[in-house]
């Protein structure tokens, strides 16, 4: 049975072009360009009781010939709660989303997901246990109305709607002449950067998996929109492990843990009130983005 990493469930017919489960996973998170190099278990773990993650002396490069992009990683995100990593690009923040999505395998350290080594995992449990809003969202060459129901087949027409209400993108829609039924183009071509990033976070709802990660969620949108996402975005965080990767230095005191990632280590951690107390390199960020004078 196939089975995409943003849909709990099987998909349909229309999705099954697709090819394997890795290769639509790879396709929904936009990693078209590199071959995986993971490898499923044996016997896969039982799935996991708790959703508490921890990196443990994670070292990591892509290939051999290059200097680790990850080193010496440690950090624990406690079930429940929301661990932001910011940092400059290229510091190695969507590299720990993949990691915990399993699209490369680690060889020094340990990622743990409720103390059981992650890589004892299917890669297919792990998707079903994840919600991901990624940089660029793979929208599929069906309705909107689809688009949105992948992520949970389950989900009736008034939970779809309500996702798509709670993400701003309902209106927007309601205007096409089609509405629901809109077909949208394999590139999605018909709609705005900000416009597929909603219906990421609308399909992320729909989900309702135990783990979110959310890579640049308002990377595309404008401020306004951003603030109301941010606020949906925080309802949907409740009582799910998150792991928020951001440029974007706004309401982060929402999250329980800030990692500043620079060079691949942590330059600094705390929650925002304590890292903005201490005046280093997370208040420098904020000043700059914020276009304060210091
Ligand atoms: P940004 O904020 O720009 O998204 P980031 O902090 O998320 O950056 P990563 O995407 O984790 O950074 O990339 C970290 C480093 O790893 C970069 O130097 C990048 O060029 C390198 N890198 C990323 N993917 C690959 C890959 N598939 N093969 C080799 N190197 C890679």
């Amino acid at each position: 049975v196939l089975s995409s990493f943003e849909a709990a469930q099987p998909l349909p017919a229309a999705f099954q072009q697709l090819g394997s489960t890795t290769q639509s996973a790879r396709r929904l998170f936009e990693i078209v360009d590199t071959k995986s190099e993971v490898q499923n278990p044996r016997q896969s773990a039982p799935l996991p009781q708790h959703y508490d993650v921890e990196f443990r002396g994670v070292t990591f490069s892509y290939n051999a010939e290059q200097p680790p992009i990850l080193r010496d990683l440690s950090f624990t995100v406690p079930e429940g709660s929301c661990v932001a990593i910011v940092g400059p690009s290229g510091a190695g923040k969507s590299t720990i989303s993949r990691l915990l999505l399993r699209f490369w395998e680690y060889h020094q350290g340990s990622i743990l997901l409720d103390n059981q080594e992650l890589n004892s995992y299917s890669q297919e449990d792990i998707h079903r246990l994840i919600s991901v809003v990624a940089q660029d969202t793979h929208l599929f060459n069906t309705s909107i109305y689809e688009n949105l129901r992948i992520a949970n087949h389950d989900a009736d027409r008034e939970a779809i709607i309500e996702a798509a209400r709670q993400t701003q993108i309902h209106d927007f829609i309601m205007s096409l002449p089609q509405g629901y039924e809109t077909q949208i183009g394999e590139q999605g071509l018909l709609l705005s950067g900000g416009e597929r990033q909603r219906i990421a976070i609308a399909r992320a709802l729909l989900k309702d998996a135990p783990l979110l990660i959310l890579d640049e969620p308002t990377a595309n949108l404008d401020s306004l929109t951003e603030r109301e996402i941010l606020h949906t975005l925080r309802t949907a965080m409740e009582g799910r492990t998150t792991i928020l990767i951001t440029h974007r230095l706004v309401d982060l005191d929402m999250a329980n843990q800030i990692l500043v990632l620079r060079d691949g280590k942590i330059a600094e951690r705390g929650r925002e009130r304590d890292l903005m107390q201490s005046e280093g390199l997370y208040w420098q960020m904020w000043n700059l983005q914020h276009k304060v004078l210091v």
